[in-house]
Order: structure tokens, then C-alpha cells, then sequence
């Protein structure tokens, strides 16, 4: 497999492969409207089709029950060449888009895409819904596939691949959770899981992202008298329960803003001094990123010991979302309300476990009933934080395919949000995520004149092929 040969290919077949990621977008495959449920899923036997002109093996597999289906989920495989030792990837991504309201702020069809030029740059851009958000960025993959197996004639490059593409991401994956639980022995075979689903540093600067936050999301709710009081009657007398509330959940952070619940740092690591350094040589605009958001410097606040990106990309955190209780209309009404209730969720990071952190919070609360009052808890649920190793054999071979396709070494990045999917993966089948995503801040994702520009596309391209030839030089597999 020569990777000069497949970057040749995809330059000299560069209109061919925007004329099918254009035929693709074409498709209205809206996962979430069930008037569009045959779109969704032409738009997942689409990709089958490519997928086998590829070379792959490929199967439209069935979610949910027979009762309420759900959309299928596309599977291919390819064996990998006899000489393969290298890891079994797992690429992941999905083939349904965000519906298009408000349609009248479009400037063209969202599903008639176009190709025009970029707005005050050189290159060109393509218009459509799902241009980036994920079609644009698995056809970046796709068309890689199919240049390695047009130069080499194997399919995948000889690189063992195992691809799996949903068409629920847009509706919460409700039916993903089940489908890699009962397809667990054939995952497991997987070594480590690639997406491109992810944004670049900015224009020229891609990025790997190395690591995302997990989530745990509770309700409670502070239940006192059973009925609202008059303040002047008993004010003073009873508790209040949102005046109990917020004394309690005043408690969930000390002095250095670090959060109190016994064990929740349990399963974070430390950072080391490289990763330190690497951070900050990024040079991340603090105050620009403040003004952006209407806040003067000072602002800058948070768990002490840390800096601004520290706290977002390795650090967990607690936060209020919402608080309730009370009289809340216009005017005036002295009352003592019979509850109180809030939101509280948490930013997770490494090993730390969701539903232990809700458990523990939720007992951490309990030793702080008010005399007389009870709790009611719902755990939201949430999902695993994802980290990838920096020095894994997967990572390192992304890193270099991306220095090869496009002429400059990705900056190392993580994300303070969550991708619930690297976390499933990550706590059902052990498997790191390796996060190479094309899009720009600027490409309107889920918003109308969604666009992908052709210089991105480029770049995933090559980066794409460029990586074939990066896992071909890993001699054993990450979990040999
Ligand atoms: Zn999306």
C-alpha cells in the first residue's frame, strides 16, 4: 500500500468524491422526525453501497424492538492483510442530521447542497445540513477508504477496520447503548475507536482532541412543612427549605473552590509538568475568551492551583443548574415554602464514575437533612469521561498522519464537553477514543447554512489515508 499513490488518487478524483459527498447530503436523513424515517435510513444503505465499493463486508443491522424500531446502524469490516499487526480500529460516526428550522434563514436548499466559494478566502465551501456535522467528516474517512483500496486493492489499506455508522447521534443515540452491548464479543475485538466529529484549534491548525469530560446529572428536591406558611407566623420557627437548600449546597465547595463531596476525586489524575507546558505553549486567549462572553479579566475564577484551560480539560467540576422554590412571580409574597429543589450536575474527568459521584452526592446530602425535612433524588443519568493515552501507539500514529496530510503537527487538545459515546465505548468495551475532527468554530454545525469547507475536507482526507499507513507501523496491537 503506498500512501503517495492514495493521496494522488484522491487529488486526481478530488470532483468525483465532492460530487458523492454532495449526492449523500442530498439525502434528508433527519433521525429525529419520523415523517423522514426513510430518508434516515436510504441515507445509511447509501453509505452501505460505498462502504462495498470499498472492498468492505457490510451489514444494515436493526435497532430497538419490533415495537419501536429504531434507525439502523451500518457495519462494515475489513480483515486487515495477512502482515497486519497493527490495531483493530473502530471508526465511529453517524449518517442522520439535525433537523433545519428556522428554514427561511437559509440562503440555499438545505438538502440541494451547494459549492461555492468561501466568504472572503481562498477555497470553496460546501452548503448543506450535515455538510460537516457528521456527513462532511465521515466522508473525509469514506473517500480515504476508497482511495486505499483503489491503489492497493485492499480493502481498508490492510488495516483491520471495523466501522460502525449511527443515524440516532442527533436524537440522543437512544438505541446505541443496547446495540454495543449486544454486539460486545464482536466489538471487543476492536483495539481503539477513531471519530471525526470534532473541531480544529482555528483555520490551518488541526487539532487532536485526546480527551473529553464526563457527566453526572441530578435533581433533588427539600421537602418541609406540607403546606406553604406565612413568613410572619412561622418564620424563624421552622425551616425554610430553600433557605436550608442553599446553606447546603453553599457546603459543596471549600475556600479553593474544590468540591467536598468525600472520594469525588477519586480516579482524577495529576497532571504531569508536559502536559502543563504543552497547554500552556497554545497560548489560549484567556481574555479574549472572557470578553467574548461580556466578563473583565478578573473573572478568570475557579478551582485554585489550576489555570483557565487546566480547569476545563482536566479538572471535574460541580455546578447549580438550575434552583426552584418558592414565590417567583411579580411582586411581593412572604411566604415559607413546603419545598425547594435545584439541579446540580457534574463535569467529570479520567476514572472517575458517574453513578458513584450521584450516589455519593446524594449521601452527602442526606447527613445534611434539616431537622424535620426529607430529600427526594433523581439521578439524570450521564456519561464516562474519555481520555486517550498521549503516548498510546493509536494516538501518536494519528498525530504523525495528520503532520503528513496536512504539511503540520496537530495541536494536542481536550474538550470540557462531553461525548457520551466515547464514554459508552470506554466503560463497556475499555476502549480509548482518538478524536480527528476537521470542522471549524465558524461552520454554523446544527444551525442554518451549515458548511464544510473543501480545505478541511482536504486535509481529513489525506490525514485519513496518511493514517493507514501510520497503523501498517504499529508492530503489535494496544491490547496485545
Ligand atoms: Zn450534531
Amino acid at each position: 500500500m503506498s500512501t503517495q499513490d492514495a493521496l494522488s488518487w484522491l487529488k486526481d478524483h478530488e470532483d468525483e468524491s465532492i460530487e458523492r459527498l454532495m449526492q449523500w447530503l442530498s439525502i434528508p436523513s433527519i433521525g429525529t422526525d419520523p415523517s423522514y424515517d426513510e430518508h434516515t435510513r436510504a441515507a445509511g444503505q447509501w453509505a452501505c453501497e460505498h462502504l462495498r465499493q470499498s472492498g468492505f463486508s457490510v451489514e444494515l443491522r436493526e435497532t430497538g424492538t419490533p415495537e419501536d424500531p429504531g434507525h439502523p446502524i451500518v457495519m462494515a469490516h475489513c480483515d486487515g492483510s495477512d502482515d497486519y499487526t497493527g490495531p483493530h480500529v473502530l471508526f465511529y460516526g453517524h449518517y442522520d442530521v439535525q433537523p433545519v428550522d428556522p428554514i427561511d434563514l437559509w440562503e440555499s436548499d438545505p438538502f440541494l447542497p451547494v459549492r461555492k466559494p468561501a466568504e472572503g478566502a481562498m477555497g470553496e465551501r460546501i452548503v448543506a445540513r450535515g455538510a460537516c456535522d457528521d456527513k462532511g467528516q465521515v466522508m473525509m474517512f469514506l473517500e480515504a477508504m476508497r482511495a486505499v483500496f483503489e491503489t492497493s486493492g485492499m480493502p481498508g489499506g490492510g488495516v483491520k477496520f471495523t466501522i460502525m455508522l449511527e443515524g440516532e447521534e442527533e436524537s440522543g443515540s437512544v438505541n446505541l447503548e443496547n446495540f454495543v452491548r449486544d454486539h460486545r464479543d464482536e466489538l471487543a475485538k476492536t483495539d481503539v475507536c477513531v471519530i471525526s466529529d470534532t473541531g480544529m484549534l482555528g483555520r490551518g491548525r488541526p487539532a487532536i482532541t485526546y480527551g473529553v469530560r464526563g457527566l453526572a446529572y441530578t435533581e433533588l428536591t427539600l421537602i418541609g412543612p406540607d403546606q406553604d406558611l406565612h413568613s410572619g407566623l412561622w418564620g424563624g420557627k421552622v425551616p425554610n427549605p430553600i433557605n436550608e437548600l442553599t446553606k447546603i449546597l453553599a457546603q459543596l465547595w471549600d475556600a479553593d473552590r474544590r468540591v467536598t463531596i468525600p472520594g469525588f476525586y477519586e480516579g482524577v489524575r495529576e497532571l504531569s509538568a508536559e502536559e502543563r507546558k504543552a497547554w500552556s505553549d497554545l497560548n489560549v486567549d484567556e481574555a479574549a475568551a472572557l470578553r467574548g462572553i461580556g466578563l473583565p479579566p478578573e473573572a478568570g475564577v475557579g478551582e485554585a492551583g489550576f489555570t483557565f484551560t487546566e480547569r476545563e480539560w482536566a479538572r471535574p467540576t460541580a455546578d447549580i443548574n438550575g434552583i426552584v422554590g418558592g414565590y417567583t412571580g411579580p411582586g411581593a409574597k412572604t411566604v415559607i415554602p413546603s419545598k425547594a429543589s435545584a439541579k446540580v450536575s457534574f463535569r467529570l474527568v479520567d476514572d472517575q464514575d458517574s453513578e458513584k459521584i450521584a450516589k455519593s452526592f446524594f449521601a452527602w446530602l442526606e447527613e445534611r437533612t434539616p431537622a424535620g425535612c426529607k430529600w427526594k433524588f433523581e439521578d439524570h443519568g450521564g456519561g464516562a469521561p474519555a481520555t486517550c493515552a498521549t503516548d498510546s501507539a493509536p494516538l501518536r500514529a494519528a498525530a504523525k498522519a495528520i503532520e503528513v496530510g496536512c504539511g503540520i503537527a496537530p495541536a494536542m487538545i481536550k474538550s470540557g464537553g462531553s461525548i457520551p459515546v466515547a464514554g459508552l465505548l470506554k466503560e463497556t468495551l475499555g476502549l480509548e477514543t482518538v478524536f480527528m475532527g476537521f470542522g471549524l468554530e465558524d461552520d454554523r454545525v446544527h444551525s442554518p447554512n451549515e458548511k464544510f469547507e473543501l480545505d478541511c475536507f482536504r486535509m481529513g482526507a489525506k490525514s485519513h489515508v496518511a493514517l493507514v499507513e501510520q497503523l501498517r507501523h504499529i508492530e503489535s496491537s494496544v491490547n496485545a
